[in-house]
């Protein structure tokens, strides 16, 4: 990829552009949440619809000359209703944050209740964090992964619902390996009559495929990410059904946002047209079991997997029982400095600091778009257990360095 463009205009942009693109084709993207869209959805989101004024929704817009505009959110719409088969989808949101904003604008008055997960255990900011909006907006209360198992503790969502009256229950994580009972969280809400959020940010993807259960049809609310698992770009997307869709609508538009990113809303729609081909099953199917393949190289080693393993794209692990002296970003920056991207995570039962943690999280949902299988995964794993066990040697960092490249060679991005 040539930005030629840019580099007559400002080639320092056009510089770091091309490294970024250089970066991303020579390191293993591992980050959980980060993929790599295809070219036809960068074409889109570089498009001149950044130029258009589109406030409001197709057919009632604030500005002339919408048609393209509508032509394509219309595009959008009608492609996530047929991935996620949900009555009504607002695709505006410019990222899963907002996404959320949009329902806890649409629903609740400040002051009003949230119970969700806590962030150590998995949660997500915008599920009431005091360093966000919604701590400082909403009373939080939160739940968390039973201790023991790393799963979700379903008996004391419904205890804590009980005693704290939430008006809205945030099921949905960013660090969870596990499937999420949306039924059970359903249930809970429904006997204390909250609403229920399903933040599938993570796993947008999964489910779109069917290899992850829906909570579409379930909960009232379910927002997800467009540039996680499936792979549409940078962005968010809200779902609900015909009851909340105008509350939904009026609380993204003029409620949180103005104008929507229009060009991002085209690479949405191309995204989506991606993600409805057969194809995009294989990939999704692939990611899983890429990650579990993953799990299962680290616990041959001795890594402690939390959970002990995986349902979706993602592996957690827990370094204290094996490595008690290797913090999370220590381990982040030797895998870095071997070309291996990915990031320090809080771990259930934290003991260091949020900065520098207890844990790694690994992703495949990129590798498996560059083409990973099984066997390919599997030597990822030792590569990162050597790195891990190893942190401090230089000689090992920079063979499996080698190595990577290697890897990234044989399973070429952005050709
Ligand atoms: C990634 C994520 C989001 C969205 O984050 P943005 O960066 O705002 O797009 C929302 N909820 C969860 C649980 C997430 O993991």
């Amino acid at each position: 990829m040539k930005y030629e463009q840019v580099r007559t205009i400002d080639p320092a942009v056009a510089d770091a552009l091309e490294a970024e693109v250089d970066r991303q084709r020579e390191t293993l993207s591992m980050i959980a949440s980060e993929n790599h869209v295809s070219e036809a959805v960068l074409e889109a989101q570089g498009s001149a619809l950044t130029n258009k004024y589109a406030e409001g929704y197709p057919g009632k817009r604030y500005y002339a000359g919408c048609e393209y505009a509508d032509e394509i959110e219309e595009l959008a719409i009608a492609r996530a209703k047929e991935l996620w088969g949900a009555e009504h989808v607002n695709v505006q949101p410019h990222s899963g944050t907002q996404a959320n904003m949009g329902v806890y604008l649409a629903m609740l008055d400040p002051g009003d209740k949230i119970l969700s997960l806590e962030l150590e255990h998995g949660g997500h900011l915008s599920h009431g964090h005091p360093a966000n909006f919604t701590g400082q907006t909403y009373e939080v209360e939160q739940y968390q992964v039973d201790p023991d198992t790393g799963y979700i503790d379903y008996d004391s969502v419904a205890e804590k619902a009980d005693e704290f009256t939430p008006d809205i229950i945030v099921s949905g994580y960013s660090a969870y390996p596990r499937e999420v009972d949306f039924q059970r969280i359903q249930d809970v809400a429904d006997a204390v009559g909250a609403y229920h959020l399903a933040d599938i940010a993570h796993i947008t993807g999964l489910v779109a495929a069917g290899v992850h259960a829906s909570p579409v049809g379930i909960a009232d609310f379910v927002t997800g990410s467009t540039h996680k698992t499936v792979r549409a770009g940078r962005g968010g997307i809200i779902m609900t059904t015909e009851e909340h869709a105008s509350a939904i609508d009026t609380a993204v538009f003029p409620g949180a946002q103005g104008g929507p990113l229009m060009h991002n809303i085209a690479g949405k729609a191309v995204g989506f047209k991606e993600a409805l081909q057969p194809e995009f099953t294989a990939y999704a199917e692939q990611v899983v079991t890429n990650a579990k393949v993953l799990a299962e190289t680290f616990e041959d080693h001795g890594l402690e997997v939390v959970s002990g393993g995986t349902d979706t794209h993602l592996v957690l692990v827990d370094l204290r029982e094996s490595h008690p002296d290797l913090s999370g970003g220590t381990a982040e920056d030797s895998l870095a400095a071997a070309n291996i991207i990915l990031n320090a995570n809080t771990v259930p039962g934290e003991t260091r600091s949020p900065f520098d943690p207890s844990g790694i999280r690994a992703g495949t949902p990129g590798l498996t778009t560059r083409g990973f299988d099984e066997n390919d995964i599997a030597e990822v794993g030792e590569l990162i257990y050597e790195v891990v066990d190893n942190h401090d040697s230089d000689d090992v960092i920079y063979d499996v360095g080698e190595r990577v490249k290697e890897l990234c060679d044989a399973n070429p991005l952005y050709e």
